[in-house]
C-alpha cells in the first residue's frame, strides 16, 4: 500500500536555523514539527539537523536527554538530512571539534569543522548535483564542514572544484556542508522526502 499523506519529519530544534528547514519542508507538502523531547521523535518518519553550532547542539542534545533517542532513531533506520552542523552531528568521525564534542553518529565519514578556515568565514559557488539534475544548486557555505573521508557505501552527491566533498548519502542519511534552507533550494528537501516515502513502504 503506497501511503499518500503528508510526510510527518521533524526538524531537531535545540539550535540552529530550524525555521527555515521548517519553511522549506512545510512549502513541500510535509507536516512538520519542532523536535525538542525523545516522544517526539516516536511522532515523525524523518528528522532534520539544522544548521547552527554543532558543539552547541551536541551539548544540549546531551542535557535534554535527546543523544540515545537520536542515535537509536538513526539504528533504525530513520531518514535524516544534516546540513552544515546537522553533517557534523551525523558524520561518525569528526576532526577539530571543541574538547568532548561528540556526534550522533550513523555515517561513515569523517568530516573536518571550519575546514575553510577562519580568513574564509562565508563563501557561495554554484555546484553540481547530479542526483538533483539541472540547474546546478547555489550553495551558501558557512563556517562550513568538509568530508575528508568516506566509507565504501558513501555516495558522493557533490564536490567543489578541486574534488573536496561537500554532499553525501549513504543508506537513509543525507549530509550537505552548506544551507538549501537559505537559498530557496528545495531539492535537497525534496529527496529527503522521498527518502522518508521510501522507507514508509
Ligand atoms: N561551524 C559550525 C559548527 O561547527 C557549523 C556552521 C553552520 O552550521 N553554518 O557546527
Amino acid at each position: 500500500m503506497v501511503s499518500t499523506a503528508a510526510p510527518r519529519v521533524g526538524v531537531l530544534a535545540l539550535q540552529g536555523d530550524v525555521r527555515e528547514h521548517v519553511r522549506v519542508l512545510t512549502d513541500l507538502g510535509a507536516e512538520v514539527t519542532a523536535v525538542r523531547r525523545p516522544a517526539e521523535l516516536a511522532a515523525i518518519d524523518g528528522l532534520v539537523l539544522p544548521g547552527g553550532e554543532s558543539s552547541v547542539i551536541d551539548k544540549l542534545s546531551r542535557a535534554f536527554g535527546m543523544r540515545e533517542p537520536v542515535r537509536d532513531a538513526i539504528a533504525a533506520g530513520m531518514p535524516v538530512y544534516g546540513t552544515c552542523a546537522g553533517l557534523i552531528l551525523l558524520a561518525d568521525r569528526i576532526t577539530d571539534g571543541i574538547a568532548g564534542q561528540q556526534t550522533f553518529g550513523g555515517l561513515d565519514v569523517t568530516v573536518r569543522r571550519n575546514a575553510f578556515g577562519s580568513q574564509v568565514d562565508s563563501f557561495e559557488v554554484d555546484l553540481d548535483v547530479p542526483a538533483l539534475g539541472e540547474p546546478p544548486v547555489h550553495a551558501v557555505f558557512i563556517r562550513a564542514p568538509l568530508v575528508e573521508e568516506t566509507g565504501d557505501g558513501v555516495e558522493r552527491l557533490a564536490v567543489l572544484e578541486d574534488g573536496r566533498i561537500v554532499a553525501v548519502r549513504q543508506g537513509a542519511l543525507l549530509g550537505t556542508s552548506f544551507h538549501p534552507e537559505m537559498t530557496g533550494e528545495h531539492r535537497f528537501h525534496a529527496l529527503f522526502l522521498d527518502m522518508v516515502r521510501d522507507r514508509g513502504r
